[in-house]
């Protein structure tokens, strides 16, 4: 089978069957590091849809995980008197029941094709894009394959699919050298055109927030968590969380593409930064003293260098009605 197939099935299994986020999980996320997280987040969409002077706007997430983002994006977007019905689009019942215990009034769809249809869309979609199947392609001494898995005595291992694929690969890497391998999420690009044509039509705008790179470089970023440790990709399918790094600039064309201005990627430290982490981090330690360690702490995390700070990346896909967004620069600037 394809990587994507594999990758796919082994995804399904794995989020069908675990909570795998926080401490005793496999990996943490943003929101669940601080509450600071889903706060800007909400505070980014009360201030966009307030200057777009819209109605019966709609908060949809995709992969929500436990509902923490939702739950503090809503209650920020609440003080400022907005209040949108919301939609979570989750495919793992585990998942969907941790968030219903959250946000028992929202609405739940298997995939985006049930979202509603009138009225402004405000989307947010934090490590969802790096979840979904990809695609990769390996450079042979006979040209380009696509890179399936097979199953022999060692279990599961990668090889090269029997068809040439060099037609599959964009022509500014089909020189690279044998050994090299591209990577794309044909699912997840959909999925960006997709949301993207509604946006434009509807109103409103998504937030991107995933761990990537912005100008392609062929490479094999396909990696397996288990237990905040590396584990071997091909071991033990749907025990480990399988993820790749989101290629932003495929997701911003396939976004244009859909009829969408496109703002940023900018990094995680940036984007944060220029909402005020650093003020909301100080007003958090003057309520709770005694947590003002752990507040610093994920001040730190979500924006150093070294931490989440520059390899996850915000960006933005706008209606072309909606004003410009907060947080990214202007052309030039940053
Ligand atoms: N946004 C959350 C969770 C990220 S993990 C956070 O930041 O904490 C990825 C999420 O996407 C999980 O909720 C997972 O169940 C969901 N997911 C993965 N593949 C999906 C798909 N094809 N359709 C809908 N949800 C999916």
């Amino acid at each position: 089978m394809a990587v994507a197939d594999y990758m796919e099935a082994a995804n399904s299994h794995y989020y069908a069957s675990h909570d795998p986020f926080g401490v005793k999980g496999d990996f943490i996320t943003a929101p669940e590091i601080s509450q600071m997280f889903g706060e800007l987040i909400g505070l980014w969409f009360a201030d966009l849809w307030a200057r777009a002077r819209a109605r019966d706007v709609h908060y949809v997430e995709l992969g929500p995980g436990r509902g923490t983002l939702a739950a503090d994006a809503l209650r920020a977007m609440s003080a400022q008197d907005r209040r949108p019905d919301v939609h979570f689009v989750e495919t793992s019942p585990v998942l969907r029941k941790l968030q219903r215990d959250r946000l028992p009034d929202a609405r739940w769809h298997d995939d985006i094709a049930t979202l509603p249809t009138e009225g402004p869309l405000i989307v947010i979609a934090n490590e969802f894009f790096d979840a979904l199947p990809y695609r990769q392609y390996i450079k042979t001494y006979g040209g380009w394959r696509e890179r399936m898995v097979g199953h022999g005595e060692e279990g599961f291992r990668p090889l090269p699919g029997a068809d040439p694929a060099d037609d599959r690969v964009p022509d500014h890497i089909r020189d690279a050298v044998a050994g090299s391998v591209y990577e794309t999420s044909p699912a997840g690009l959909e999925i960006g055109r997709a949301m993207a044509a509604r946006i434009a039509r509807q109103g409103g705008a998504m937030l991107v927030i995933d761990y990537g790179h912005e100008d392609y470089a062929a490479g094999d970023t396909l990696q397996a968590l288990n237990a905040h440790a590396y584990a071997d990709v091909f071991s033990n399918p749907g025990q480990n969380d399988l993820t790749a790094h989101v290629d932003f600039s495929a997701l911003a064309d396939a976004a244009r593409h859909g009829g969408a201005r496109i703002e940023g990627p900018v990094s995680q430290g940036y984007f944060l930064s220029a909402l005020g982490i650093a003020a909301r981090a100080a007003a958090l330690v003057r309520h709770h003293p005694d947590r003002a360690p752990d507040i610093g702490a994920a001040h730190h995390r979500l924006v150093d260098e070294e931490e989440m700070g520059t390899l996850f990346k915000a960006m933005a896909v706008v209606s072309p009605k909606w004003p410009r967004p907060a947080g990214f620069p202007e052309k030039g600037e940053e």
